[in-house]
């Protein structure tokens, strides 16, 4: 199946959209990277010579990516060679990816973990019921400011009133250091440490609410 387009579906008005993207190297990297401005700032812009139109354009993006173009099931069944697969992935351009906080490598599910899984998934309400906890305790402690989720903190603001302390630090500080994590990169591992540890119930990001964010960003399984 051919690539699709941008499915937007309101889930909450006015504040939160939810877009996906499946297949994702195989939209032109100027689609994809199209995306970046509105990722960052939250709208889209768009100038002609009569002005300059602002649209508001919050929104969680989810890109979905095979590891090649003939997307076997096993690995074993893939026919296409290294610099294919490397090349195909890298569709999606590091400055696209810098801004994408969480990155996963899904792995096919055996049918033993396909039956644990029904046996042990927590029902979405329990689920649901978490991430209000933790909303509220966003919500509580960004009272006194124009913000309402950790996502919406501007990153001078995030250093300053909202910097983790810094035994918290070491891991992004060293990631920072040998250059696998970009400044850009640290404003959004510092979002998701505070939302970890809003789920949590921390007071403020430990190390490993610091380590969790850094990992999700990367893509490095723990
Ligand atoms: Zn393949």
């Amino acid at each position: 199946m051919g690539p699709v387009g941008p499915q937007i579906v309101c889930r909450v008005p006015t504040r939160c959209n939810f877009g996906s993207l499946g297949e994702a190297p195989e939209f032109q990297g100027g689609v994809l990277d199209a995306l970046r401005q509105p990722l960052e700032e939250g709208e889209v812009r768009i100038s002609r010579s009569e002005g300059t139109a602002s649209f508001r354009a919050r929104f969680t993006l989810v890109l979905a990516a095979n590891p090649c173009p003939c997307a076997a099931a096993k690995q074993i069944n893939c026919s296409c060679a290294p610099n294919v697969r490397r090349r195909y992935l890298s569709r999606i351009s590091g400055p696209l990816l810098d801004r994408i906080d969480l990155k996963l490598e899904l792995t096919p599910a055996s049918r033993a973990e396909l039956r644990y899984d029904l046996e042990f998934a927590e029902a979405s309400q329990i689920v649901a019921e978490r991430v209000q906890t933790a909303r509220d305790r966003t919500l509580k402690r960004l009272a006194d400011t124009p913000w309402r989720c950790n996502s919406e903190i501007p990153g001078p603001e995030l250093r300053r009133r909202f910097a983790p302390p810094a035994e918290a630090m070491p891991a992004a500080d060293e990631a920072l250091q040998n250059g696998s994590l970009s400044a850009r990169g640290l404003d959004r591992i510092l979002r998701v440490a505070w939302t970890i540890a809003d789920l949590a119930g921390h007071d403020r990001p430990g190390e490993d609410d610091i380590g969790g964010a850094l990992a999700l960003w990367t893509g490095r399984r723990s």
